[in-house]
């Protein structure tokens, strides 16, 4: 395993600022082995799984001048049985297939994905953490066909890798309420492409998030352009109050996260109302008063927001300024049975 850069990492993520144990930043670490496969002349190369270790491509790469990128990312657990399981790796997988479709990259074989996953996961079996740690996959497929006069051409080329980092505890400096900034006007990417996991959409909200961060000291931005609220760069928004969750309905100006499904799934199983449906900032100050919010995602599962910070400055306290109790009751339940400790009535679990 090696280490990238962690110390600049490290910086860029405040709430990483307090961890006392030294463990490694989330992404920074790489299991010693990947899978890889390409697309040429109309089909898939077999894959094969070998030393993580870079890879050439050629200067002129469709990727490197017109973005044709997305990714995936979602864990793999060890389990008190020593065994190994991927959650949810099926929903993942169609949806890079559905990012890629519309990016209009190659698109994967679903089969082949799943077994370029799988055997990652088994060639780097001693290297998965113990909970709460866990071995984060990140497959990525990028256009590299040799063109730059292909700006509204597809790439008929690519390759697809399989990249695998051992992560530990996300809240190992103690689970502190985020301050989330409320962008009531600029946009987080475009309303077409919200729903593909791609590298353009993080670039994107790199600019706003940066200037918010400097700003008002926050540690992310909820994008709410024209004042509807959609999520924030990297997780889902969730509000939850009286046993009732309010999230965004499904549509493509979002990220449809697998975390934010296994949650609404979890809660309408634990007797909660569960209502997706397009809400305003002002609906969501309204339920903060009294109420939680969290944002969810692989990395952290769920995280408390303690504070929303307006455009003039305003700071507004969500419920008593702490990560509420049921935000954390919802994490525990899902992370019981990502690891185990539950028994999974869902099937979300797949042994390596
Ligand atoms: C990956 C991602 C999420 C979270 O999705 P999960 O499947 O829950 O990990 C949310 N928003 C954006 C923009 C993302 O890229």
């Amino acid at each position: 395993m090696h280490t990238l850069e962690s110390d600049r990492l490290m910086q860029e993520s405040p709430r990483m600022s307090t961890n006392t144990q030294a463990r490694p930043a989330f992404g920074t670490v790489l299991a010693d082995q990947m899978a890889i496969a390409t697309y040429r002349d109309g089909r898939w190369s077999d894959y094969q799984v070998k030393p993580t270790a870079p890879v050439e491509i050629h200067p002129a790469a469709h990727v490197l001048h017109y973005a044709s990128e997305c990714f995936e990312g979602f864990k793999a657990y060890r389990w008190a049985d020593g065994s190994v399981r991927a959650f949810r790796m099926d929903k993942h997988v169609e949806r890079m297939r559905q990012s890629a479709r519309l990016l209009v990259l190659p698109v994967p074989d679903a089969e082949q994905l799943s077994q370029m996953v799988l055997a990652t996961i088994d060639r780097v079996r001693g290297q998965v953490p113990e909970p709460p740690g866990a071995l984060y996959m990140r497959p990525m497929l990028y256009g590299t066909m040799p063109n730059i006069g292909a700006a509204s051409a597809p790439s008929n080329e690519a390759t697809l890798i399989v990249l695998a980092s051992p992560v530990w505890d996300y809240f190992s400096g103690g689970m502190k309420p985020l301050r989330i900034y409320v962008e009531d006007q600029k946009h987080r990417t475009a309303d077409h492409l919200g729903m593909v996991k791609t590298g353009g959409n993080y670039a994107a909200a790199m600019g706003p998030t940066l200037e918010a961060r400097e700003k008002f000291k926050v540690d992310q931005v909820l994008f709410c352009p024209g004042g509807s609220v959609q999520e924030t760069g990297a997780a889902n928004f969730l509000l939850i109050r009286d046993g009732h969750i309010l999230t965004r309905s499904l549509d493509s100006t979002f990220l449809h996260g697998v975390t934010r499904d296994s949650l609404l799934t979890l809660a309408r199983d634990l007797g909660f109302k569960v209502e997706e449906r397009v809400f305003d900032v002002q609906e969501m100050l309204d339920w903060v008063k009294d109420g939680e919010a969290a944002l969810s995602g692989t990395a952290a599962v769920l995280a408390g927001v303690g504070t929303l910070v307006l455009r003039d400055g305003t700071e507004v306290r969500v419920g008593n300024g702490d990560v509420g109790p049921v935000t954390q009751r919802l994490r525990a339940a899902l992370v019981a049975i990502q690891n185990g400790e539950s028994a999974d009535r869902y099937g979300w679990t797949r042994k390596v």
